[in-house]
This record gives structure tokens, C-alpha cells and sequence, in this order.
């Protein structure tokens, strides 16, 4: 199979350039940047390299940045309070909650605290229920989902009558994929730890998203000949040979995956720069739609 591997890197610099003129025009037009806020609680390496990737990105998109960073032990009121501030603040036009929380905390109360108009990472649960319900729009969509949506419509592959298999329905990553793939008028099946026989599901797929966490557990006997393959899974596995001392697959093994398919993202440099490229869009688009409102208002 003459299979095209879908170049996120490449993907996502357009999506970057895309929101840097965006967010340029805002500037012009307002004399304000677009804002994104990040709230840290507590000192967990991942989050924190996590946040500072995303001020990084603001900064090269001419996006405005602010960092919260509270402690571990924040209470539940206190946090809630602080996300009520950055709600209230005109500066901020999106507010993203660094996920995972410390566990005391509950994370669902926290998130729809966030305002609709400011939840650009779309984990607020009305934002997902808007996107539940057809007809409706939601404000934003999850950035991973999202992304994985650009890196398909971007290389041309149809979705429209197509079948397609989404491995995992997590709230973050599965179950928004399947909506979104349902939306364009994919013919959705999602599997999970309790499917039965998901082999058989997973051979009919025209399209298959893999966000399962288990490294390399997809092979390329499981899939049908030219099916697009997203693989969102990000696993580190012991390798010798490298100086870090592990390396990061996907949830589908890449070499036997390419024998098959037709489209197939790499891991990493496919749908991982996705993430951050559309946080920025949903923060431009925030600040976008201020702007429109303070138009229409005068
Ligand atoms: P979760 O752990 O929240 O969800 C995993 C899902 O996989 C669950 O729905 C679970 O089913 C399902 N699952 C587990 N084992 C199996 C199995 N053997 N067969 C079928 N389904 C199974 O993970 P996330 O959704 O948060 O993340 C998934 C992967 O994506 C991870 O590798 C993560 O690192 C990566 N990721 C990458 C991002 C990026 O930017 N590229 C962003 C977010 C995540 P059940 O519901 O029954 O438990």
C-alpha cells in the first residue's frame, strides 16, 4: 500500500500561521491582543512543561499569556475563586485548566466554571453536550479532537458516508472524536475496554482513531487495506539505545500500520503539535467573537 503519512508538524505550523494573522488583525483592529490564561495547581513536571509549550506558542502568536500557578494543596473554593477572576478579567479571552488536577480537587465542578465564551479547551460539559446535540454548535471544541478533525480534512481524506472506529471514549479524546466524526456524516462505532471481538469492528474502519493509551497495541493485520489511521496515543517505552533511556510510540505499531493503510500519522509529529495549534485557533476565535459583539453593540 502506497501509504501517505500525514505531516502534523507541517499541519500545525499552518494553523499557527493562520492564528498569528488572526490574532494580528484582532490587534489592529482593537489596540487589544488575544488572552489566554493557564491555571497550574501544583508542581507536576509534564503540567508544568505542558503550560510552558503553551505560553510559548502564545507568545509566537502574538497571543497575550498569563499564568496561574497555585499549590498542590489549593482548596476547592479557592481555585474556583481565582478561575471566577480570570473569567471576569477583559484581558483574558480564553482560560484553559491544566488537567490533571490534584485529586482532592474535583475537576468537573472546577471546569464549568470556566464561561462558555472562555473554555477553549471545550471540556466544559455544556460545550460537549452542545456538541452532542445536533443542530447545535458548540463554542469550542476539545483542541485534540479537533486537531485530529484538521490533519484528516487537510489531506483530503473523506469522511462523509465513510466508516470509521474511534478506540477510546475518554471525555478529553474519545467521545468528542466520535461526535465530531458522526457530525460529518462518518457512520461512528466506538470501541472500548469492554467491546467484544473489536478486531472485527476494527476492519471495517475507512477511518480509525486510536486513543487507547496501550502502546503499539494496533497492527497492521487489524486494519482494512487504505484506511486512514490517526494515532493519538503518546506512550513511553524503554529503548536502550537512546540516551533518554525510552522513546514515545503511539497506540499503533507505525511499521506494520504503513504496510496497510492508506493516510497514517507518525507518533510523534502528528497529531501531538495539533493539540497546541488549536488551542491558539480557539483563543483567537474567543477574542474574534469579543470584537464582533463590541461591533455589533455600537
Ligand atoms: P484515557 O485513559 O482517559 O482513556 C482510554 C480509553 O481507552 C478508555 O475509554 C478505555 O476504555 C479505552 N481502552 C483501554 N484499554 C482498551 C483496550 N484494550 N481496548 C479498547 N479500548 C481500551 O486516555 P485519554 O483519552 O486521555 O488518552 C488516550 C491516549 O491519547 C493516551 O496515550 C494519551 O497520552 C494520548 N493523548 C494524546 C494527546 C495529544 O495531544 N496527542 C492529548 C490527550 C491524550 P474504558 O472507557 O472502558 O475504560
Amino acid at each position: 500500500m502506497n501509504c501517505k503519512l500525514i505531516d502534523g508538524n507541517k499541519i500545525a505550523q499552518e494553523v499557527r500561521h493562520e492564528a498569528a494573522e488572526r490574532a494580528n488583525l484582532v490587534l489592529k483592529k482593537t489596540g487589544i491582543r488575544p488572552g489566554l490564561a493557564t491555571v497550574l495547581v501544583g508542581t507536576d513536571p509534564a503540567s508544568q512543561t505542558y503550560v510552558r509549550m503553551k505560553h510559548k506558542a502564545c507568545e509566537e502568536a502574538g497571543i497575550e499569556s498569563f499564568g496561574l500557578v497555585l499549590p498542590a494543596g489549593v482548596s476547592q473554593s479557592e481555585l474556583e475563586a481565582k478561575v471566577a477572576q480570570l473569567a471576569a478579567d477583559e484581558r483574558v479571552h480564553g482560560i484553559l485548566v491544566q488537567l490533571p488536577l490534584p485529586k482532592h480537587l474535583d475537576t468537573e465542578a472546577v471546569l464549568s466554571k470556566v464561561p462558555l465564551g472562555k473554555d477553549v479547551d471545550g471540556f466544559h460539559p455544556m460545550n460537549i453536550g452542545l456538541l452532542a446535540r445536533r443542530g447545535c454548535e458548540p463554542h469550542f471544541v476539545p483542541c485534540t479532537p479537533w486537531g485530529c478533525i484538521a490533519l484528516l480534512e487537510r489531506s483530503g481524506v473523506p469522511i462523509d458516508g465513510r466508516r470509521a472506529v474511534v478506540l477510546g471514549r475518554s471525555n478529553i479524546v474519545g467521545l468528542p472524536m466520535a461526535l465530531l466524526l458522526q457530525e460529518r456524516n462518518a457512520t461512528v462505532t466506538v470501541v472500548h475496554s469492554r467491546t467484544q471481538n473489536p478486531e472485527a469492528l476494527m476492519k471495517e474502519a475507512d477511518i480509525l482513531v486510536a486513543a487507547i493509551g496501550i502502546p503499539e497495541m494496533v497492527k497492521g493485520s487489524m486494519l482494512k487495506e487504505g484506511v486512514a489511521v490517526i494515532d493519538v496515543g503518546i506512550n513511553k517505552i524503554d529503548a536502550e539505545d537512546d540516551p533518554r533511556g525510552y522513546r514515545l510510540v503511539g497506540d499503533v505499531d507505525f511499521e506494520s500500520a504503513r504496510e496497510k493503510a492508506g493516510w497514517l500519522t507518525p507518533v510523534p509529529g502528528g497529531v501531538g503539535p495539533m493539540t497546541i495549534a488549536m488551542l491558539l485557533e480557539n483563543t483567537v476565535l474567543a477574542a474574534e467573537r469579543v470584537l464582533l459583539e463590541t461591533e455589533a453593540a455600537v
